[in-house]
C-alpha cells in the first residue's frame, strides 16, 4: 500500500541571521518512503507537527546554546501521527502516536524515539483525545503545557498571596501558566503580558487573569513601569518571563523584596546572533539590582521535569481540561508544506495559544 505514496521532508539549508531569513531556513524536497525491515517496526503518517520557538538554537549559534543542527539535516520537533503499516504487536495499525521526530510526511519509528507515546488506540473509547482531539498532545496536553505546570508548580511555586506577571501571555505556554497560577494555585493577581488589545481582551475574558498589558501600545519601559504601577499597586511578587525585551526591564526594576523572577523563555532574542553583541538586548546592572532587594532568578527547563509527567501532569491536566477549569487555544496552519511559515508566526505573533501544522 505504502509504495504508492509520496514522501517529502524539510532539511535546514541555511542559517537564519534574522527574522526576515526564517522561511527561507529549510528547504522542501523529496525522499524515499520507509519500509518496514525489522519485527519491531511501524510507519506513522504525520497528521500534527509542533513548531516551538526553542527550534531557533539548531538553526544558528544562540544563547540558547546547545549544537546547531547540520546543514542538510531533516528538521525535528514533537509531532503527532497515525500508524498505517506495522509490524509491532503494541502499536497496531491506526494508533495514534507522539514523539519527537523529524519532519517527514511518512516515518519509520520502532516507538524507542525521544518522548515516545501512545496518544490513543483505535480500541480505546471515550478518551480525552475525542473531545479535544489528538493535536493537543503537543499541545495542552504536551511539552508546552508541561512548561506551564512545572513553571508554576515547581519552580515559582505560586501561592494565593502572590501578584504574578507574565510575558507572552497568549501564547501555548503563556496562556497555560497565567490559568495554573489563577484558577489552580489562587493567585491573588495574574497580569498577562501581549501584543495587541485581542489577545488581552482574551486573557481576560475568556481565561480569568484579572488583566492584561498590550506591550505594543505600552511600548517603552517607562510605560510599561507606569502601567504595571496602575494595575499592580499591591507590588509584583513573581514574574514569569517568555520573552525578555523591555518588558522583562520594567518588571526587574518594579519586582517587590525577595520577588521570583522565572526565566521560562526570552523570545525577543531568538533571532539575534550570539556573535554579535550589539544585538543582544543586555539590561545593565540585572545581577546589581537583586542584591538589595533579595531577588531570585530561577531559570528552568522542562526537560529536567519529563521523568514526573505520568505521575503529575498527565494525572492532574486532563483532569483540568475536561472539568473545563483550563481552557486552551489552538492556531492552525493547513499544508505540511507551510512548516517554515507556521515557525515564522511565533516571532510575529500570528497566534493564539500553540501553534499547530495540520498535515
Ligand atoms: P508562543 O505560543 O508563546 O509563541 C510565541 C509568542 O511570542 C508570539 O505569539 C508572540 O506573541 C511572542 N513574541 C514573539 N516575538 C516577540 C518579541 N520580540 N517580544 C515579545 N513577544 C514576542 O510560544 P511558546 O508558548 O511555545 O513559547 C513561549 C516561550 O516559552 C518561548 O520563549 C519559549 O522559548 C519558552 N519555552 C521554554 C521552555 C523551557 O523549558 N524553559 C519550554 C517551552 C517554551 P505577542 O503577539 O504577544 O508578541
Amino acid at each position: 500500500m505504502t509504495n504508492e505514496l509520496k514522501n517529502e521532508e524539510f532539511v535546514l539549508s541555511t542559517r537564519p541571521s534574522d527574522q526576515t531569513e526564517i522561511k527561507s531556513a529549510w528547504k522542501l524536497q523529496s525522499c524515499p518512503m520507509p519500509t518496514i525491515t525489522n519485527d519491531n517496526e511501524f510507519i506513522i503518517k504525520t497528521l500534527f507537527v509542533s513548531v516551538d520557538p526553542y527550534l531557533s538554537s539548531g538553526l544558528k549559534k544562540s544563547a540558547l546554546g546547545g549544537d546547531t543542527n547540520a546543514i542538510g539535516s531533516v528538521q525535528i520537533s514533537g509531532l503527532v501521527g497515525r500508524v498505517i503499516e506495522s509490524k509491532n504487536s503494541n502499536i497496531p495499525v491506526d494508533t495514534i502516536v507522539t514523539g519527537r521526530f523529524g519532519w517527514r510526511k511518512y516515518i519509520l519509528a520502532n516507538g524507542t524515539e525521544p518522548r515516545f507515546r501512545i496518544v490513543q488506540k483505535s480500541t480505546d473509547k471515550n478518551t480525552i483525545y475525542d473531545n479535544i482531539g489528538s493535536s493537543t498532545a503537543i499541545g495542552v496536553l504536551g511539552m508546552p503545557s508541561q512548561t506551564a505546570y512545572y513553571g508554576i508548580l515547581s519552580v515559582a511555586n505560586t501561592q494565593p498571596s502572590d501578584v504574578l506577571v507574565v510575558s507572552g501571555a497568549a501564547g501555548a505556554v503563556g496562556t497555560i501558566t497565567g490559568q495554573i497560577a489563577k484558577k489552580i494555585r489562587g493567585a491573588q493577581k495574574v497580569i498577562g503580558i501581549a501584543g495587541g488589545q485581542k489577545k488581552c481582551d482574551y486573557l481576560v475574558n475568556e481565561l480569568g487573569f484579572d488583566a492584561a498589558i498590550d506591550y505594543k501600545e505600552y511600548n517603552t519601559k517607562e510605560k510599561m513601569v507606569n502601567r504595571l504601577k496602575e494595575l499592580a499597586p499591591e507590588g509584583i511578587t513573581q514574574y514569569f518571563d517568555n520573552t525578555g525585551g523591555f518588558v522583562t526591564d520594567a518588571v526587574f526594576d518594579i519586582i517587590k523584596r525577595h520577588g521570583k523572577i522565572i526565566i521560562c523563555g526570552q523570545i525577543s532574542t531568538y533571532n539575534n546572533s550570539e556573535e554579535d553583541p550589539s544585538k543582544i538586548n543586555i539590561y545593565p546592572n540585572y545581577l546589581a539590582k537583586t542584591i538589595y532587594r533579595g531577588l531570585s532568578i530561577l531559570g528552568f527547563v522542562v526537560s529536567d521535569f519529563f521523568d514526573r509527567n505520568e505521575e503529575e501532569f498527565y494525572k492532574d491536566m486532563p483532569v483540568w481540561l475536561n472539568e473545563g477549569t483550563i481552557k486552551f487555544q489552538e492556531t492552525f496552519v493547513d499544508g505540511f508544506e507551510n512548516l517554515p511559515r507556521a515557525y515564522e508566526m511565533l516571532f510575529t505573533g500570528e497566534n493564539i495559544g500553540k501553534v499547530v501544522v495540520r498535515v
